[in-house]
């Protein structure tokens, strides 16, 4: 392999604030982290019952991805809302109380004109040309009720799109913050996101997990990290600790048994008896690939089993809102 650029030798000082970086118990969503979730959709569309749906979803991931890989600059909080957000425990970009930017919309009209030069099937692309033709008001409403963890008014069919935009934005806005910290004299500033009150929510936005993932890159191998389901954030969360009620007795896990009898290794859903909540995880020591939020998409038969079981899902997937009448509500307390 060769390398046109100058080696630069880095200072001690250097050095230290990048192993601080490495080991931090946040981490910002990759440029990478839509395209790679696309790469996923399509791998485990390979033969699966719903394949169609999974190469649907990747389809809209590339979308996702050539959006955020644009330059564009978002509207940040001011520094001083930042700060009393740190010093509060508080998510700084929280969706419940950050001011939702009309750039969102564009973000989904983007979107929509992508989706609708792909070749897709014929009900998705009415849906497409049915949504670049709604109102503002009617679109805001659908967000509100998508990030209240899909509250009542929410139209199920239009969700994916909608959480789509909202994800394109709200990774958006993380990872500029994130920049303009990295472009400060940080020595006088607080940095943005770190762990926060509640470690059951993403310390960037607010939202909850789609998932886990235990990762196995060098200084964080078996570590395990809960992965946002919108801003695409992963924060760390000890290991065999319940995601709902953070307790740590009576966890158990479960997998799915394909029909050769093989168990799959690469998702298991960590199930809770104390407060009858499960969460999937995802291994990568068992497949490099996985991706939390695709994985949790082509895994549903093991919602169906542990669902099967009384156990009620934890993990929120702002792409796959069930429309399940016999659910339970979903917890607002885990805000
Ligand atoms: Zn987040
Ligand atoms: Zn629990």
């Amino acid at each position: 392999m060769t390398s046109s650029s100058p080696i630069r030798v880095m200072t001690p000082e250097e050095i230290a604030v990048n192993a601080g970086a490495r080991a931090a118990p946040v981490k910002v969503p990759e440029p990478g982290l839509f395209a790679g979730r696309a790469m996923r959709l399509r791998q485990l569309a390979e033969g699966h019952a719903m394949r169609d749906y999974l190469l649907f979803m990747a389809e809209l991931s590339q979308a996702q991805h050539e959006r955020f890989k644009r330059p564009d600059a978002v509207a940040l909080p001011a520094e001083v809302l930042v700060n009393s957000a740190m010093v509060g425990g508080l998510p700084p970009l929280d969706v419940a109380t950050f001011p939702r930017d009309a750039a969102w919309r564009d973000e989904l009209r983007a979107l929509l004109g992508a989706m609708g030069k792909s070749a897709i099937p014929d009900p998705a692309r009415a849906l497409v040309k049915q949504l670049g033709e709604a109102d503002d008001d009617w679109l805001e409403r659908q967000a509100d009720a998508l990030l209240a963890g899909g509250a009542p008014g929410l139209e199920p069919a239009a969700a994916p799109l909608i959480a789509a935009a909202l994800q394109v934005h709200w990774a958006r806005l993380v990872v500029r913050l994130q920049q303009r910290y990295d472009d400060s004299d940080q020595g006088e500033h607080v940095a943005p996101f770190g762990m926060i009150d509640d470690p059951t929510v993403c310390p960037c936005c607010g939202s909850r997990p789609v998932a886990s993932i235990t990762r196995i890159a060098a200084e964080q191998s078996g570590q395990r990290f809960l992965a946002c389901a919108l801003c695409g954030a992963q924060w760390h969360y000890v290991r065999i600790k319940c995601t709902h009620c953070q307790g740590t007795k009576g966890i158990t896990f479960q997998s799915l048994i394909d029909a050769d009898g093989k168990t799959s290794e690469a998702v298991a859903a960590e199930c809770c008896e104390t407060c009858g909540h499960y969460l999937k995880q995802v291994h990568m020591e068992k497949d490099l690939q996985v991706e939390p939020l695709a994985d949790d998409l082509a895994s549903l038969t093991l919602d169906l089993l542990v669902g099967e079981q009384g156990l009620v899902r934890q993990g929120f997937n702002p792409l796959l809102i069930l429309g399940e009448p016999d659910a339970p509500p979903p917890d607002p307390g885990g805000h």
